[in-house]
């Protein structure tokens, strides 16, 4: 259920709330800058792990919005690998879904 809003800019992630209009719209309430809508499984970094934003933000311009991904071969659920050189390998893997 629901989805969260990530400013890459800000390195931030937002819940969608009910008392936040504004970042309902879209844009980073500090920066004003477009968000990004996830799945909310999505967790984010803390703000100062570059290097695990630098995963996320590949993701995000490859088109993976932290959505399910099921592995053919098994019925669970394969979870988003967090250091770059496996999230290279599971974009080349999933891109076709
Ligand atoms: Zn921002």
């Amino acid at each position: 259920m629901g989805h969260k809003n990530v400013c890459i800019n800000c390195q931030k992630a937002y819940n969608m709330g009910m008392n936040h209009e504004d970042i309902r719209e879209g844009n980073c309430p500090e920066c004003g800058m477009k968000m990004i809508p996830v799945s909310h499984r999505f967790r984010p970094p803390k703000k100062t792990e570059n290097k695990k934003w630098e995963v996320v933000k590949y993701y995000l311009s490859n088109g993976f919005f932290y959505h399910h991904i099921k592995d053919a071969g098994c019925n669970s659920w394969v979870p988003y690998p967090e250091d770059m050189r496996g999230a290279k390998e599971f974009v080349k893997k999933y891109r076709a879904q």
